[in-house]
């Protein structure tokens, strides 16, 4: 009888722990990321979640904290820059983080399935497909794809002051978490029902800090 009782009290406990999980709000997921990343520009790395042990852990499901909507680039390597591990982030990387279907369907799986709270478009600085849609180049095949997208981007910043690519960079991660946020029918529904937060963020790549963008950052620079 008592082992019963263990067996029940620890799986009620493990049950509610993998629930505590599930539920980190987004903005406790934002604070996370901040945290890691101060970490990672400080030097003071702890490289959490990287050993075998979690390896164990994660084995038979994952839940991780947020979803990261980044750039290809080799220069922005998501768990590093925010000292996280092993299930932890849920990443989709696309050259200029340019979204279509497939990483539509990755984004509103990790949001609907996973239950993750947070969504965060992560450009840089210096970003390659942001600097080709602001210089419009003659490209190969399917780049094309990536600089069509990126094009009102680059349009809009070069009509404010400062420094072009820079500009686009921001203006481009704003817009695309504004196509995030008007994507229907998921992550509209977990918006309005508050179970999903979407911000914008740009990593310097020279100094290794993440600034996460206001929220009114495309009406601050048509003001
Ligand atoms: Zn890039």
């Amino acid at each position: 009888m008592k082992k019963t009782i263990c067996f029940f009290a620890l799986t009620a406990m493990l049950i509610s722990q993998a629930k505590v999980e599930a539920q980190v709000s987004a903005d406790s997921a934002i604070t996370k990321l901040k945290e890691g990343n101060e970490r990672f520009t400080k030097g003071q790395t702890l490289h959490p979640n990287q050993d075998f042990k979690r390896i164990k852990e994660v084995a038979n499901g994952q839940k991780p904290f947020a979803i990261i909507v980044g750039c290809s680039d080799s220069r922005v390597p998501n768990e590093i820059i925010f000292d996280q591990g092993i299930g932890d982030l849920f990443i989709v990387r696309t050259a200029g983080q340019v979204s279509s279907y497939a990483s539509w369907g990755s984004i509103e799986f990790g949001n609907a399935v996973l239950g993750v709270k947070l969504i965060v478009v992560l450009g840089h600085t210096s970003c390659g497909a942001v600097s080709a849609a602001c210089k419009i180049p003659d490209v190969p095949g399917h780049i094309v794809t990536l600089i069509n997208a990126i094009k009102p981007a680059a349009e809009l910043a070069k009509k404010i002051p400062g420094d072009l690519v820079e500009n686009a960079v921001k203006i481009n991660v704003a817009m695309e978490v504004q196509q995030l946020q008007a994507l229907e029918p998921v992550l509209t529904k977990a918006i309005k029902n508050g179970s999903v937060k979407i911000v914008g963020a740009v990593y310097n790549l020279s100094t290794g800090q993440v600034e996460f963008l206001p929220d009114n950052y495309l009406e601050t620079i048509q003001n």
